[in-house]
């Protein structure tokens, strides 16, 4: 087990589909358990394979102080929504009001291979939600009103992080902290 350095927005990683997981390995649970613990050292609500450089559909959660981990998920989503701030850890320090629904269910696999659900309201609903969209390659400022939309670019052009990423041109990054003021990114 290991903590991993997190990939940063402007890292391709984090904008590619991530593929489907085949064999429920030895590596797999590697995988999980280091995602587990680079989360919890962040902190962070959630985290998910591609933000440590892996093209895997794994995330892992720390929702209501329950660990978890899902592979391979479809969600199958409430049509009421919930509203509230949302952040990642790989734009650091941002935040923005991200609408999701209110409830998922989030059905997949353990890291033994076996069907597992997960049911969840609120934040871990947004988490489930949030995870997914990553392994889809898809980040949550893509989820902003276009207002929104502009303003987070805008503010991500402007931060050390982002010019610090490019500037290298590599990754890792190194990680910055204080990590976002409005609570934990996921
Ligand atoms: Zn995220």
């Amino acid at each position: 087990m290991s903590i991993q350095p997190i990939r940063y927005f402007g890292d391709p990683v984090l904008t590619t589909p991530a593929l489907a997981v085949v064999d429920f390995d030895k590596e797999i649970r590697t995988l999980v358990a280091d995602l587990t613990e680079t989360m919890l050292e962040a902190p962070g609500a959630g985290l998910s394979a591609p933000q440590i450089g892996v093209g895997l559909r794994v995330f892992v959660w720390d929702v209501d102080e329950a660990l978890g981990h899902l592979i391979n998920p479809t969600l199958d989503l409430s049509v009421e929504m919930q509203d509230g701030e949302e952040g990642c850890l790989s734009f650091p320090a941002l935040s923005y009001e991200t609408p999701r629904a209110f409830k998922a269910v989030a059905k997949g696999f353990n890291m033994y291979g076996e069907p597992i659900t997960v049911e969840g309201t609120e934040l871990l609903a947004r988490c489930l939600q949030h995870e997914t969209d990553h392994l889809d390659g898809i980040v949550f400022i893509d989820r902003l009103s276009k207002e929104d939309r502009k303003l987070a670019m805008k503010e991500i052009r402007e931060s050390e992080w982002f010019n610090s990423s490019l500037a290298l041109g590599a990754d890792p990054i190194v990680k910055l902290s204080p990590h976002s003021p409005f609570g934990k990114g996921i």
